[in-house]
C-alpha cells in the first residue's frame, strides 16, 4: 500500500515535471522568437511583479507562474542558453545545465533572479531589511479630448536604472574582491596620536571601498563601476474615458532603481491641458472649448437676436469624440441670455476608479451632463435701410399699444422740479 502510494506520487511528479517542460518559454513571457534582449527584460519585468508571490499571498498558480516566469527569462536573456533552446528546446537546456560545472539541477532561485533585476532581497518592500527608494512622480498634461475619449500615452521618463551592461554589479567581468584595506568590514580604524605615546582609535567607513567591504576588479565600461545608468525610459499609461484630472496613476517599482534598494513607485499625475485651437484639422472640434466640472461638460452656444428672439434654428455641436449634439428650437420658441439647457447624458462618460459600493447610489454609474448656457449677440452693424425699416417698426407698434417709456421703465417718475426740495 506505501509503495504504490509511493509510486504514484513519483508518477505525479514526472507528470507535472513533463508538464512544465512543455510550456514554451516564449509564450510564458509572452514574446515571440524575434523578441529582443530588451523585449525580454521588459516582459520579464512586468510579469513578475504581477505574479510575485508577495502581492499573490496563499496563490499557489502565481507562484507557480512566478518560478515559470523566472525559468523562461533565465534561458531567454542568457544568449547562450538561448541558442541552445531555440535549436533543442527544453531538453537542450537542461543537458547543457546538467553538464555545466555547477553540478546539474537548476541552480537559480527565482527570487535570486528578481533581486538582480530589481535590487533589494527578491520580495517587494515589506521583506525585512528590504531598503525601498524613493517615490518619483511626473506630470502628464491632457487635452480634455483625451478624458473623454480615453487613450494610451508614451512618454519617456528619466531615470536611474540598474546597468545592463553589469547587471548592477559595477564589474566589467563580474569579479568582485574583498577589499584588501578593511578586508571586507567596510570599516577601517585609525589611529590619531593626540599626544606623544597617547592615541585615540576612531573607526570609519573605509574609503577604499566606500564601506561596501567588496571592490570591483575591471569597472564595467557602460557605468564606469557607478553600477546604475541615468536614462529615459519608455513607459506607457492608459488613460480610461472619464478619469478625472489629478488622477494619479500609480506604477509600481517603477522609480528610480539601485542594487541598494527596491525602487518606490513611479505616479503619473493626469493634468488637464488649455484649451487651444487644433493644431490639426481634424482635432478641430467646437468641444476644444468644453469645459469640465467633475463629471459635467459646460459649454456656451451663440444665438443671434432673430434665433434667441424668433426660434426655428438648429444646431450641431461637435461633441470631443467628434458626435454631434443637436440642439433646435420651433418658431416662436424664445431662448433667454444666459439661460441654460441640460442635455442629459452628454457630459463626461462615467468611470469607476474600481472601488465597489456596499450601497449603490442613484445616477452613480452614469454619465455627466451636458449644460449649454445660451449667449445672446445683439447685432451692433446693420445696413441704414434695415435699421430705419426696423426703427419704423417699433414706432408703429409703440403708438400703437401705447407703451410710455418713461411709465414702463419701471422707475420712480421724478418729481416736478418746483416742489422738489433739497434735503440738505
Ligand atoms: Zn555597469
Ligand atoms: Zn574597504
Amino acid at each position: 500500500m506505501y509503495l504504490q502510494r509511493l509510486l504514484l506520487a513519483i508518477a505525479v511528479a514526472l507528470f507535472a515535471v513533463v508538464v512544465l517542460a512543455t510550456e514554451d518559454y516564449y509564450k510564458i513571457l509572452g514574446i515571440d522568437k524575434t523578441a529582443s534582449d530588451k523585449d525580454v527584460k521588459r516582459a520579464y519585468r512586468t510579469l513578475s511583479k504581477k505574479f510575485h508571490p508577495d502581492k499573490n499571498p496563499n496563490d499557489e498558480n502565481a507562484r507557480e507562474k512566478f518560478v515559470e516566469i523566472a525559468d523562461a527569462y533565465d534561458v531567454l536573456s542568457t544568449s547562450s542558453l538561448r541558442k541552445i533552446y531555440d535549436q533543442y528546446g527544453h531538453d537542450g537546456v537542461e543537458q547543457h545545465r546538467k553538464g555545466g560545472s555547477a553540478g546539474g539541477g537548476r541552480g537559480n532561485d527565482p527570487f535570486d533572479l528578481f533581486s538582480r533585476f530589481f535590487g533589494g532581497g527578491g520580495h517587494f518592500g515589506h521583506a525585512p531589511g528590504a531598503r525601498r527608494g524613493p517615490d518619483m512622480e511626473v506630470r502628464a498634461a491632457l487635452p480634455l479630448r483625451d478624458f473623454y475619449n480615453g487613450r494610451e500615452i508614451n512618454f519617456l521618463v528619466e531615470k536611474q536604472q540598474i546597468c545592463d551592461s553589469c547587471e548592477g554589479t559595477g564589474s566589467k567581468d563580474r569579479e568582485v574582491v574583498t577589499c584588501d584595506r578593511c578586508s571586507g568590514r567596510g570599516m577601517v580604524i585609525q589611529k590619531h596620536m593626540l599626544a606623544p605615546g597617547m592615541f585615540q582609535q576612531v573607526q570609519m567607513a573605509c574609503d577604499k571601498c566606500g564601506g561596501q567591504g567588496k571592490q570591483v576588479k575591471n569597472p564595467c565600461p557602460v557605468c564606469a563601476g557607478q553600477r546604475v545608468v541615468k536614462k529615459g525610459v519608455e513607459t506607457s499609461a492608459s488613460i480610461e474615458p472619464g478619469m478625472g484630472k489629478g488622477t494619479r496613476l500609480v506604477f509600481e517599482n517603477e522609480a528610480d532603481e539601485s542594487p541598494d534598494w527596491v525602487a518606490g513607485d513611479l505616479i503619473v499625475v493626469l493634468d488637464e491641458q488649455e484649451p487651444e485651437l487644433g493644431a490639426s484639422e481634424e482635432e478641430r472640434t467646437d468641444g476644444t472649448f468644453f469645459r469640465r466640472k467633475g463629471k459635467d461638460l459646460f459649454w456656451k452656444e451663440m444665438l443671434s437676436l432673430r434665433e434667441a428672439w424668433m426660434g426655428e434654428w438648429t444646431r450641431n455641436v461637435t461633441h470631443l469624440d467628434g458626435h454631434a449634439v443637436a440642439l433646435s428650437r420651433k418658431r416662436g420658441e424664445v431662448v433667454q441670455p444666459f439661460s441654460v439647457e441640460t442635455v442629459v447624458g452628454e457630459g463626461m462618460p462615467f468611470y469607476s476608479e474600481g472601488h465597489l459600493h456596499d450601497h449603490h447610489e442613484e445616477g452613480e454609474d452614469e454619465p455627466g451632463n451636458l449644460y449649454i448656457e445660451y449667449v445672446v449677440v445683439l447685432p451692433d452693424q446693420m445696413e441704414s435701410g434695415m435699421e430705419k425699416e426696423f426703427f419704423a417698426l417699433w414706432e408703429k407698434w409703440r403708438k400703437k399699444i401705447g407703451v410710455d417709456l418713461r411709465a414702463d421703465s419701471g422707475r420712480p417718475v421724478p418729481l416736478p422740479a418746483d416742489e422738489h426740495k433739497d434735503e440738505l
